[in-house]
């Protein structure tokens, strides 16, 4: 029998996993640290199949988990990144109204950002066209983020690895078969093989209410995922636009809407999504894999509820985002923001993301924050939606302010 003995063991290393790794290490909070992961790659799950946008900070409202540490996460991530020369694509952000009704969010957007310590700009239209000349707003308004970038996510998931194994940490992936004996805190593998540790951080993105159940935690969760699917522009489009171009979004639901954002190279391809459709199955990226049928269902009565009730606007959602896979669908939400866009400039791209998204049975509600809570000897990050990939750093700290202070080993 091997046995690995940790102060703290990590499950999921991802990019949440990965950054309290870092942090730990930094503020010398835990010595000997392990990372666990299913599969025996990182960066297969959401870390590494995002769009690679660090917001600015403009969505959130403030007081929220997101408000507090989105700036200070991008501030952190992108410094990290420029130290090491990996390409950063600076080419900020513009947000359009797609309909007139739609203007008076631009205001709103611009006091959060400001609120939350970004920086925003009003454009008017003849702005944006300089920017992007086919760009439309339909109330001659926009908004400008500058500090808005892009970045290739697996490439920082691959050299953050490097890096902490550098450091010291272990990774034991492709550990797919494992039980959890909390009251020893002991996590059994299989082939004679076990971890014994101080406390353990649930960071497994689409699989972390799964692993919380285990412990006892949050039973009221459950996770939704949604599937984001990508199309791009043909490296022959005349249309090119050289910078994020977003609708504003609908802020009662965790998702921003279809848009353009180039890609993280000298000569960026533009991608159009992600779309967020109802998934078939947690990691149910292409056609019948991973799909579970059972959790399917469920999720369908669960969103029938919502678009009944009308749950927190989730009509509006259902309405203009949850048939988006379509791709005539796809094309007129995209025309909203470029018309000048035709079914024959655009493909299928390969990336697909799958979102975690929580919904808390007791409130019928998604939970549209960031949500970490406390179990025996573990802490359980149950919501590390989007900007999770943007904030880590900043949001990890925020995590090892409340756990370190339960953490027993020495
Ligand atoms: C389509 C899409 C676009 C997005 N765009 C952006 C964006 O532009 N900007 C931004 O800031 N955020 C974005 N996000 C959100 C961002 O990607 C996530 O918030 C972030 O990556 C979450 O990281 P994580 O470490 O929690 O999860 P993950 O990256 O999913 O990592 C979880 C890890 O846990 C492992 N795991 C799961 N189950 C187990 C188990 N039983 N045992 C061991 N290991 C396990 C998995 O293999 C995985 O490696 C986007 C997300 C999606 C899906």
């Amino acid at each position: 029998m091997t046995t690995y003995n940790c102060d703290v063991l990590i499950i999921g290393g991802g990019m949440v996993g990965m950054c309290i790794a870092h942090q730990l290490l930094e503020r010398q909070i835990a010595k000997s640290i392990v990372v666990l992961d299913k599969e025996s790659e990182l960066g297969l799950h959401s870390s590494g199949r995002n769009s690679g946008v660090l917001h600015a900070g403009l969505y959130y409202k403030p007081g929220s988990i997101k408000a507090k540490v989105c700036v200070d996460g991008a501030r952190r991530l992108r410094a990290w990144i420029v130290e090491r020369n990996i390409y950063l694509n600076t080419c900020g952000k513009v947000i359009v109204p797609p309909r007139q009704e739609l203007d008076g969010q631009l205001d709103l957007l611009a006091e959060r950002g400001k609120a939350n310590g970004a920086t925003v700009e009003f454009w008017d239209e003849q702005q944006l066209r300089e920017l992007i000349p086919e760009a439309c707003t339909s109330s001659g308004r926009a908004l400008w983020s500058p500090n808005t970038a892009v970045v290739k996510p697996i490439k920082v998931v691959k050299r953050l690895r490097e890096e902490l194994q550098e450091h010291g940490v272990l990774f034991l992936i492709g550990k797919s078969e494992w039980s959890a004996e909390p009251k020893h805190r002991l996590i059994r593998l299989a082939k004679d093989e076990q971890v014994s540790y101080g406390h353990l951080i649930n960071c497994a993105g689409l699989q972390s209410d799964r692993i919380a159940h285990q412990f006892g935690v949050g039973r009221e969760y459950t996770l939704l995922p949604f599937k984001g699917l990508y199309w791009q522009l043909k490296p022959e489009c005349p249309i090119q636009p050289r910078s994020n171009l977003y609708p504003v979004p609908d802020l009662n639901v965790p998702f921003l809407g279809v848009h353009f954002t180039p890609s993280a190279d000298p000569n960026p391809l533009i991608s159009i999504g992600p779309t967020a459709t109802p998934a078939w199955g947690r990691e149910n990226y292409r056609g019948i894999d991973a799909l579970e049928p059972a959790m399917a269902a469920s999720n369908l009565a669960v969103l029938a509820r919502q678009y009944f009730a009308n749950s927190g606007g989730f009509r509006r959602y259902v309405h203009e985002q949850a048939f988006l896979a379509f791709p005539p669908l796809l094309l007129r939400a995209a025309q909203q923001l470029i018309p000048a866009v035709r079914a024959e400039h655009i493909e299928l791209s390969q990336k697909v993301g799958i979102r975690s998204q929580l919904f808390n049975r007791n409130t019928q509600r998604l939970e549209d924050d960031f949500l970490c809570l406390p179990g025996p000897a573990s802490t359980h990050v149950m919501n590390a939606i989007s900007p999770a990939f943007t904030a880590s750093f900043a949001l990890s700290d925020l995590i090892l302010d409340e756990a370190s202070q339960r953490m027993e080993f020495g």
